[in-house]
């Protein structure tokens, strides 16, 4: 273990202010860390907990943190995130890299600080596959029918509370991915949301998931190592900052709902619709069509309603912090205004049952693009 130097400061630029402080970053095996007990200091969370089982719990009003020993996965704010990097023992305590207090701790816990979120006027809205691309199946229905009849529900939402909405497509035909992301780039003032649905060998696997752009020099999240492509800064790097918060506004809002799908994680991914789009933009995976649970939940008009509704309510908090610099609902917030429900509901309620054949019978709509 080398520390170098002994102490260093370290400058978080938030609002136009420099933060100062002395955050004795050291470095372990290459990179840069630094102490849970500094994060602690500086959140006004807890100082000196002890960790259980490695686990290491940190909790104070509205904020929390939750570190595993040699995990990834941490969660923040009662929602799964993960990080670039393990979490690591040294001196007798546990350590974060530098870059993700600086692209996940910060921006999960002070939102309304980073600078360049910036207001927009119009909703990109990107289903996903389309024509021969039919992407994952489910015993009820494709992928890219889902994707297009959730995209046509977010849509109708966000134009209710006046937001303006483009689809990349707004039929079953097949759009290539970099078509996709001209279209997106072509309109000023935007967001950009892609709507998925996942599909594993493990039949096991379930929840949902949100994607936005791995940062330079971090390995993506479905890889243990760097690769070369990392390295890279790609136009969806520019507003990776950005790209994050809105994705756990989004996260925060879906798992503050009734949607009662697992947690797999506010996730990182070098998508060629998150790499090539220039303004803030996030993959949504709204559970394994392979998994019989969310099969059919997925196959529930009510469900995809509900689910359409919170990714709506996720986006016009992004909205809200852009326009009036106010921190988006946590998941806690919405379920503590919903009465007799203020802890997240374990249990899976038996599942709408699914009426069989095509459960999507208004998905075709006049061709517009
Ligand atoms: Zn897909």
């Amino acid at each position: 273990m080398i520390t170098w130097p002994a102490t260093l400061l370290v400058l978080l630029l938030a609002a136009g202010q420099a933060f100062a402080v002395d955050w004795q970053v050291s470095r372990f095996a290459g990179r840069d860390y630094v102490s849970i007990d500094k994060i602690a200091e500086f959140y006004n969370l807890p100082r000196k907990a002890v960790p259980t089982e490695k686990n290491l719990s940190l909790a104070r009003a509205r904020r929390s943190l939750l570190v595993t020993l040699g995990r990834r996965e941490v969660e923040i704010n009662g929602v799964k995130y993960l990080l670039s990097f393990p979490v690591i023992a040294q001196e007798g305590g546990y350590w974060i890299s530098r870059l993700d207090l600086g692209k996940t701790i910060e921006p999960a816990f002070r939102p309304e600080l980073v600078p360049g979120v910036k207001t927009f006027t119009t909703v990109i809205l990107d289903p996903g596959h389309g024509g021969h691309d039919k992407g994952a199946a489910s015993p009820y229905e494709l992928e890219k029918n889902f994707a297009l009849d959730v995209s046509r529900r977010v849509r109708d939402e966000l134009q209710k509370a006046g937001l303006r909405v483009m689809m990349t497509r707004n039929s079953d035909a097949f759009v290539e991915l970099q078509d996709r992301t001209a279209m997106a780039n072509a309109k000023q003032s935007s967001i950009f949301v892609s709507i998925h649905f996942n599909a594993s060998p493990n039949r096991d696997a379930n929840g949902l998931e949100i994607f936005c752009i791995t940062p330079r020099g971090s390995p993506s999240t479905e890889y243990d190592e760097l690769l070369v492509r990392d390295m890279i800064q790609e136009h969806g790097n520019e507003s990776e900052l950005q790209s994050f918060i809105l994705a756990g506004a989004i996260y925060h809002s879906l798992h503050g709902s009734s949607l009662t799908m697992c947690d797999r994680g506010l996730k990182r991914a070098r998508f060629a619709v998150l790499r090539a789009t220039k303004m803030p933009a996030v993959l949504i995976e709204g559970g394994f069509l392979s998994h019989p649970a969310d099969a059919r939940l997925v196959a529930s008009k009510d469900w995809r309603n509900k689910y359409a509704a919170a990714i709506a309510t996720g986006i016009l908090e992004y909205k809200k912090l852009a326009d009036l610099k106010k921190a988006p609902r946590l998941a806690a917030d919405y379920r503590n205004s919903r009465p007799g429900e203020s802890t997240p509901v374990a249990a899976l309620p038996s599942p709408t049952p699914a009426t069989g054949g095509v459960v999507l019978r208004d998905l075709p709509e006049a061709a517009e693009n």
